[in-house]
């Protein structure tokens, strides 16, 4: 069902941004993968999802923290493949402190890459959905989309925003062939994760191991890792025929983080 389709995934070059990138090209999707760093490994992992998958791959650099580029960046796609039939917002920054010391820039910044960016895109992605009667808009908020954790305060209200985002949005397009969906993820093994660990194990003295084992058991019940390649499979899941009815929805994979 959806090979052919289009699918733009914001913070595509790595962690789960990549694991649904491939996940979608796996299913024959054509594919604009978006994010930051540096040019050549990112055309190595463009040529390397191309040839696994065998299906269109394209990178565009825009900035999420921009307005501007978010739009240009669906432009880019529809110019380049015809359409964005797919859209999953991804691209995500962390930044932990209290509130009292916390940056406003870097309040500034976590609201519009993990929020605004959102917004940006899918102004500028429905148009085309509703002309073309079929469109997958998925959200990746976090398990802190749903509950809270001291220190984050701009990343919790961002993922919040994100979940009450998606729910206007599906029921915007309640009555199209267009759903807008969530997935919550708990902790999963990427590199936004691996700088915590470290940082964690600096702060507290402990070796990264300890200090890994620390985080998952205080938050995740299962204390296992979820994967981007799990988060692939619901990215696919969600953009099925069998998903057509669930829409505003915002799926945990969590571990059971969130049924505590
Ligand atoms: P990551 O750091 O591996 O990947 C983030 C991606 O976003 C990268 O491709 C990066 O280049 C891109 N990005 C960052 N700033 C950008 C910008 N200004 N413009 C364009 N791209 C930008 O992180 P990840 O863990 O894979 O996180 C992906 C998403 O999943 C984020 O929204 C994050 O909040 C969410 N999430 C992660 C976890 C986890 O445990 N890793 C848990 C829940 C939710």
């Amino acid at each position: 069902m959806l090979k052919g389709k289009t699918a733009v995934i914001t913070g595509s070059t790595s962690g789960i941004g990549l694991g649904i990138a491939r996940a979608l090209a796996g299913q024959g999707c054509k594919v604009m993968l978006n994010g930051l760093g540096d040019q050549a490994a990112i055309e190595a992992t463009r040529a390397a999802v191309a040839a696994e998958f065998g299906v269109e791959v394209d990178f565009d650099a825009a900035n999420m923290a921009s307005g501007e580029d978010c739009a240009r960046l669906i432009e880019a796609a529809e110019r380049r493949f015809g359409a964005v039939d797919i859209l999953v917002n991804n691209a995500g920054i962390q930044h932990v402190a209290p509130v009292e010391a916390f940056p406003p820039e870097r309040w500034d910044a976590v609201i519009a890459v993990n929020l605004s960016s959102a917004f940006h895109t899918i102004h500028a992605a429905l148009p085309g959905m509703k002309a073309r009667q079929w469109g997958r808009i998925v959200n990746v908020a976090s398990a802190h989309g749903l509950v809270a954790s001291a220190n984050k305060s701009a990343y919790v209200a961002s993922k919040h925003g994100l979940i009450g985002l998606t729910k206007v949005v599906a029921l915007e397009v309640a009555q199209t062939p267009i759903t807008c969906n969530a997935i919550c993820p708990g902790w999963v093994l990427t590199p936004l994760v691996q700088a915590q660990i470290e940082a964690r194990a600096q702060a507290q003295g402990k070796t990264v191991a300890d200090a890994q084992f620390d985080l998952l058991i205080e938050k995740q019940p299962s204390a296992r890792f979820t994967t981007v390649e799990q988060l692939g499979a619901l990215a696919v899941f969600l953009c099925g025929e069998g998903a057509a009815n669930i829409t505003g929805a915002s799926l945990p994979a969590d571990g059971g983080w969130t049924a505590q």
